[in-house]
């Protein structure tokens, strides 16, 4: 079960661990992008860990809240309104819960992964997030589906985001700025697939 500080901490973990893979990720977009991805998500997760500092949260949907929309003001380029929708979204099914169990996870997992799909059109193999965000759906739902509790269940969708981020090195990438370069947008990874992979990889940290 995770409650506020449980979700406070992963914030914090994400943008601990995205300044460890700033540079990592800015690489990553230089080869198929425009070499903005590291400094778009630090800005914008530094932002966000600062927000429980600066306000005292009611809730967890109103903390999310506040996150999806840090995201939105400061993250830009096409990454910041897609992450900003996942937090936002991610909020709805949390409404009522003061601790979060696998279930309600799952729910609100759903609902952000949904949220980025109305936003940015992506299907499976697009070589975007989605391509990390979708199997680490999948694989969150099929371990709570058996029993596993949240911890357990986000180490499986991490896993599975990993597996996806890898996949979509050989994908010919057809949304987004590297869709541009067409076929020579293979042999790469997505950064996107990249970050999303370290949210995914922190949730499992620290929502247990
Ligand atoms: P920009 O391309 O505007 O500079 P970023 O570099 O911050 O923005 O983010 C690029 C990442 O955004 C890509 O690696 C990809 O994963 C993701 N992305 C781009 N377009 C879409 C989309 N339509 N749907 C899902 N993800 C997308
Ligand atoms: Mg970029
Ligand atoms: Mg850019």
């Amino acid at each position: 079960m995770a409650d506020l500080n449980a979700f406070q901490s992963w914030i914090s973990a994400c943008s601990a661990s995205i300044d460890d893979r700033a540079e990592d990720l800015t690489e990553l977009d230089r080869a198929i992008g425009d070499a903005d991805h590291g400094s778009n998500m630090k800005r914008g997760m530094s932002a966000c860990a600062q927000l429980a500092e600066q306000e005292d949260f009611s809730s967890i949907d109103a903390y999310l809240k506040k996150v999806g929309m840090t995201l939105v003001s400061t993250v830009g380029g096409a990454s910041g309104p897609l992450y900003g929708t996942f937090f936002l979204r991610l909020a709805g099914p949390l409404a009522a819960s003061e601790d979060v169990g696998p279930r309600e996870f799952g729910q609100a997992l759903r609902a952000g992964v949904e949220g980025i799909v109305a936003r940015g059109k992506a299907e499976a193999g697009d070589k975007t997030m989605y391509d990390a965000l979708a199997p680490a759906l999948e694989a969150f739902d099929e371990a709570s589906g058996s029993g596993a509790g949240l911890g357990e269940s986000l180490q499986a969708a991490a896993q599975a985001a990993a597996e996806g981020r890898d996949a979509t090195e050989p994908m010919v990438a057809r949304k987004g700025r590297a869709s541009y370069l067409g076929e020579r947008s293979a042999g790469h990874q997505d950064p996107g697939a990249t970050s999303a992979t370290v949210l995914i990889e922190a949730a499992a940290q620290t929502l247990t």
